[in-house]
């Protein structure tokens, strides 16, 4: 008898409720991977996801391997190799971490289902998120829509419990090891081109990439957060994202991380209020998917469906992918997104808005765009924030609030050094100028060699008109 510890989107051992439980128990015991793209019905992931994957998975072998505890990577349709494997080595006690999307969901429980009725013991744990979506709900016991009162009621719920210890090298018993494949088999690298040598340079994907990046935020970057995160241009954000996504470090973890920061005088109390009502929006994110599982294709709010959203004109929506859209802000952004696969989340809401209210293009053309270069595409938090930019969300933005990029980028990035950064042929343009080139004087763009439509594009839309023209449609809806 031994007990299989299925990983999933928790690709860490520290704070693992499911490998902390089959450890407990004092079985021999075994860790699996299943990399899925047979099964019709999850969405795949998208390019830099699998990228991340393919980096978190060797980091997840390697750290597996260090404390003596065997892992397997296997591949195929989750309701047949989940199976096989426990049939194969044994296992009495099947053990996970819970998932939010629905087909997964519907996936684990038959599974579920089906090992029970088998005779083995099969549980599931929380490990995701601090509160789990069904669990927190309005007065009358229904869903919540408005983000405050969900983090009230969350808050009301109590502290989130501590972060579970790693397990040591000499706790395990091992059980036999199972055939499996390599990570290169899974293919899930590009080759050529190979586009992956910007996220190379900026992540160290895996659990312990994860705690030095933590740390880092925590010495560096956690004081002045309240007010930092909205600067692109400074350090202040924890860049967890992606590993939150993966599952390299988990919300519990970070929750107690800024407490201890604060303790130790790292940190003021309302940077940490601030942090942690961030990691609410990602509960609140994953709370409206539970409740609208199809959360990154229809309007959460349906009059969006009658929105006139342009055909995607196919040289507007290259240019905003590409970062050529001669906004240099939004320029900037796509450019970060494209080469690092991360964007500021600021900087997110610019191009966002850009896309949606400029160009009028649909939110989901983003999403989707947003979902293939990310490497913390999330399927709760990449749609939410979506609609939220559309106005078609939950607790959204108005429809009406439009974002001037021009004005966004001079206050949020004061210097252009954010710009400076990711448009390189702006680099000698002058602050002043910097978020406006079109309104620059001659002689200042001649100086710092810019040519408009030459060496930096025109811009592609007037903001002002472009802004009207979506007012005007949005009118058209309003009164639905
Ligand atoms: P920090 O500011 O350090 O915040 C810490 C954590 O809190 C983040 O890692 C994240 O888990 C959570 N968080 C912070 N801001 C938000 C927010 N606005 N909404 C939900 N959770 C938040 N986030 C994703 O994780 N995946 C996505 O696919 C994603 N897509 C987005 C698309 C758009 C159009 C927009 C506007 C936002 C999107 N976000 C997404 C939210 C946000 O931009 C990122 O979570 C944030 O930029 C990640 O950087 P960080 O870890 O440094 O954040």
């Amino acid at each position: 008898s031994c007990a299989l510890v299925w990983f999933r989107e928790d690709l860490r051992l520290a704070d693992n409720p499911a490998l902390h439980a089959a450890l407990d128990s004092g079985k021999p015991a075994l860790g699996l991977y299943v990399f899925d793209d047979a099964t019709h019905g999850p969405r795949p992931l998208g390019g830099a996801s699998r990228w991340w994957l393919a980096q978190s998975l060797r980091a997840l072998a390697r750290d597996c391997a260090a404390i003596g505890f065997p892992f397997v990577i296997r591949r195929g349709k989750t309701a047949e190799v989940v199976p096989a494997a426990v049939e194969e080595t044994g296992a009495d006690m099947v053990l996970w971490n819970r998932r939010y999307v629905a087909s997964e969901n519907q996936i684990d429980a038959a599974l579920k289902e089906r090992l029970r009725k088998d005779g083995r013991e099969v549980e599931s744990f929380n490990a995701r998120l601090m509160f789990e979506p069904w669990e927190v709900t309005s007065k009358a016991g229904e869903p919540l829509k408005v983000y405050s009162p969900f983090w009230r009621a969350c808050m009301a719920r109590g502290e989130p419990r501590p972060p579970l210890p790693r397990p040591r090298k000499g706790k395990i018993a091992a059980a036999p090891a199972l055939k499996g494949l390599t990570v290169d088999d899974l293919d899930l690298e590009p080759t050529t081109p190979d586009w992956a040598g910007g996220l190379r340079e900026a992540w160290t994907p895996g659990e312990t990439g994860a705690r030095a990046a933590l740390t880092d935020f925590i010495d560096h970057g956690l004081r002045g957060y309240a007010d930092g995160r909205d600067r692109p241009d400074q350090p202040h954000v924890s860049r967890m994202s992606p590993h939150l996504r993966f599952g390299e470090v988990s919300p519990y973890q970070l929750w107690h991380a800024v407490e201890r920061a604060k303790a130790e005088g790292d940190a003021t109390a309302t940077d940490v209020e601030k942090f942690r009502s961030e990691l609410g929006w990602r509960e609140f994110s994953y709370h409206l998917l539970h409740g609208n599982p199809d959360l990154a294709t229809k309007n959460f709010n349906a009059r969006f469906d009658a929105f006139p959203w342009k055909t995607p004109d196919s040289a507007h929506r290259k240019a905003w992918r590409k970062g050529l859209t001669g906004f240099p802000i939004v320029d900037a952004g796509m450019r970060q997104l494209w080469t690092t696969g991360w964007m500021h989340n600021r900087v997110r809401m610019i191009c966002a808005s850009f896309l949606i209210k400029d160009l009028m293009i649909d939110w989901r053309e983003g999403e989707d765009w947003f979902w293939d270069t990310l490497v913390d595409a999330d399927p709760a938090n990449n749609s939410a924030s979506w609609q939220w930019v559309a106005g078609s969300g939950a607790d959204a933005a108005p429809y009406f609030r439009v974002f001037n990029p021009s004005l966004q980028g001079k206050k949020f990035d004061p210097q252009g050094d954010y710009v400076r950064a990711f448009v390189p042929e702006l680099k000698d343009v002058p602050a002043k100028h910097i978020h406006e080139p079109w309104d620059a004087p001659r002689e200042v763009l001649e100086r710092a060699g810019v040519t408009l439509g030459e060496t930096y594009p025109r811009r592609i839309v007037d903001h002002h008109a472009a802004r009207d023209a979506a007012l005007k449609a949005f009118g058209r809806i309003k009164d639905r």
